[in-house]
């Protein structure tokens, strides 16, 4: 998921920054309101996580102004304060949910992947007998867990979501990995190699094919 953080302690806004980034997620860090804003008119997110006592204002303040223009895109309110009546007031302000500081990284995980699913982003994908969960970032083949690393994941989630629709090097390198030069490696062969030997070894049926000279299919009939 594409998550803008707002988040104005650097310690907190680079944990998080790189602990969801692990996870596979594109996370973008603003420091300020201001700075959010502007964000928002650039590009668009799939969550966003936002503190309350910020530099120029309170986080929820940017909420409240997305909602008012309609923007239903879910958000997670992080604070220091934990007094019942400011959880109610940040649920009222327009946030999906909230999160009282300090908390465990878990915590923030499972509240991410809940808002996912609530927001539809968690629908399952399945190919076969292989079978996705984008909210909880984890695949199944024939019952059983994929263990995927975050990249692994994120390659085969887009190659699901395009499921018998051959891909090729450079689009995989566009959506996978974000970069619109050849890095000059076969980083996506590589790639499918890996996630090769955890989906379809084993099975007497492979889901990836390779299209000579086009690139790769995720697809559940024989090519
Ligand atoms: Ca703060």
């Amino acid at each position: 998921m594409r998550i803008l953080l707002l988040e104005d302690e650097p310690k907190i806004s680079r944990f998080l920054a790189r602990g969801l980034g692990e996870e596979g997620h594109r996370v973008q860090v603003t420091e300020d309101i201001d700075h959010a804003r502007r964000a928002l008119t650039d590009a668009a997110f799939d969550l966003w996580i936002v503190d309350r006592m910020l530099p120029d204002g309170d986080g929820l303040t940017l909420v409240r102004e997305r909602r008012k223009a309609g923007d239903r895109t879910p958000a997670l309110c992080l604070t220091a304060r934990d007094r019942v009546e400011e959880r109610v007031e940040g649920l009222i302000g327009g946030a999906d949910d909230y999160l009282v500081k300090p908390f465990a990284f878990d915590e923030l995980l499972a509240r991410i992947a809940a808002l996912a699913r609530r927001a539809g982003g968690g629908e399952r994908l399945v190919v076969g007998d292989l079978e996705i969960d984008p909210g909880a970032h984890r695949a199944w083949r024939g019952g059983q867990d994929l263990k995927l690393t975050a990249q692994e994941f994120r390659l085969l989630r887009y190659l699901a979501e395009n499921a018998g629709r051959v891909l090729s090097r450079t689009r995989l390198l566009e959506h996978v990995w974000d970069t619109h030069h050849d890095p000059g490696t076969n980083v996506v062969d590589v790639y499918v190699g890996y996630l090769r030997g955890k989906v379809d070894k084993g099975f007497e049926r492979p889901l990836l094919h390779t299209v000579r000279g086009v690139g790769y299919v995720l697809e559940a009939a024989e090519r």
